[in-house]
């Protein structure tokens, strides 16, 4: 899979911009506040018509523009596909794929998939569980279509629940419908920690691997997915983690009405990361720190290499930065193998390094 050819109107700091790339290896470099992590969102924003770092799509639209396009060649599943969106400020964005309108994102991401690295992947070590939950939801959601369509569904049922336990002193009747949003609760949860274990079984032993070569073999780093107590396996099948699912909010209803909080279910998941059985989170260097989230981000291409038959492509913005020649060298040999994107700093030795195209950016503009 990858990227031959992008066009860029009024993205970010591009105001036009056509790109081809290398099938192999792109470098972008450049000073500071240029474009080079703008140009890998782009990439980003065509495999899953989102972005890590934008909370919405107008913060992707250039400061005096009214709408952004956004297109990208790309091949994938031995075919050319091209995809198209279009950014509003005023209205709700378009998304094509051969130019036939797509629904929704998961069409975009069904043709390419991409694994983003950014300095802020290392919060996925650093900071609480939200961030990484969301490194297991964006893995899975382009991974698996039925996982996207349950957290979707999931979501939703959290919401109204959540409304219901806020309101409910206003509204008894309210509290007739919290039943149903339960069990719809326990049902999209129970598929959201079947895949959510099967990913991580699978996460665990790739990312060891990359770290154990990263740091010569003198660190060990284990993953393991935490999940809701009553769960005794979460490898079973999803029909006996919602009878266990069920128990375990059965028995916090009380605390639930009580706090008006919803205790019980998979939306409090997290990944245990440790390095030779500390708490990374707590303990970790700098460097440690980059290396374990790179090693997690580097294994969850593989996982994808492994379902689908192609690598997705690769975007590393700003990865080697701290790390000792060792270790950059590591990153350098494990990410050939599919088409990547990398960018650096002006004065790096990186384009000779790695061969392939270089791009100059400057002022929102790559040449
Ligand atoms: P660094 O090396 O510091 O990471 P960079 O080259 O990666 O820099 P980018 O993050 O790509 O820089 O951002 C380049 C510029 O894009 C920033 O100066 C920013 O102000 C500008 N920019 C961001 N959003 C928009 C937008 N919606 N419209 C126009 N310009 C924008
Ligand atoms: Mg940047």
């Amino acid at each position: 899979m990858r990227i031959d050819g992008l066009f860029l109107e009024n993205f970010r700091n591009y105001t036009r911009q056509e790109l081809s790339f290398d099938p192999d290896c792109n470098v972008i470099f450049g000073d500071n506040a240029q474009g080079k992590t703008n140009l890998l969102e782009a990439v980003q924003y065509l495999s899953c018509g989102g972005s890590d770092r934008a909370k919405s799509d107008r913060e992707l639209i250039g400061f005096s523009a009214e709408s952004a396009i956004l297109s990208g060649n790309v091949y994938s599943r031995e075919r050319e596909f091209v995809l198209r969106a279009e950014l509003y400020r005023a209205k709700r964005r378009k998304l094509w794929v051969n130019k036939v309108p797509a629904k929704t994102a998961a069409e975009l991401s069904g043709v390419l998939q991409t694994v983003f690295f950014c300095p802020e992947d290392l919060l996925l070590i650093r900071d609480g569980a939200a961030a990484r939950r969301r490194f297991l939801d964006n893995a899975l959601c382009q991974l698996r279509p039925r996982y996207a369509s349950a957290l979707a569904s999931y979501r939703r049922a959290y919401a109204h629940k959540t409304r219901i336990l806020r309101d409910c002193d206003q509204q008894p009747g309210l509290l007739q419908m919290l039943p149903e949003f339960n069990e719809r609760l326990v049902q999209c949860g129970a598929v959201l920690i079947h895949y959510r274990a099967q990913f991580v079984e699978k996460l665990a032993a790739t990312a060891a691997a990359n770290h154990a070569d990263c740091s010569g073999g003198k660190e060990h780093l284990s993953v393991s997915y935490k999940t809701v107590s009553s769960v005794e396996d979460p490898l079973v099948e999803p029909a006996i983690l919602a009878r266990q699912l069920r128990s375990h909010m059965e028995s916090h209803k009380c605390a639930e009405l009580g706090s008006r909080l919803c205790l019980s279910g998979p939306h409090k998941d997290d990944l245990v990361v440790e390095i030779d059985g500390r708490d990374a989170k707590t303990y970790c260097s700098q460097g440690q720190t980059r290396t374990a989230a790179l090693s997690l981000k580097l294994a969850e291409r593989e996982i994808y290499k492994n379902a689908s038959g192609e690598a997705p492509v690769l975007l590393l913005d700003d990865v080697l930065s701290e790390l000792d020649p060792r270790r950059q060298e590591f990153v350098l040999n494990r990410i050939a193998g599919g088409q990547v994107f990398i960018t650096c700093c002006e004065d790096d030795r990186l384009p000779v390094l790695l061969g392939g195209k270089v791009f100059h950016v400057a002022n929102g503009r790559a040449e």
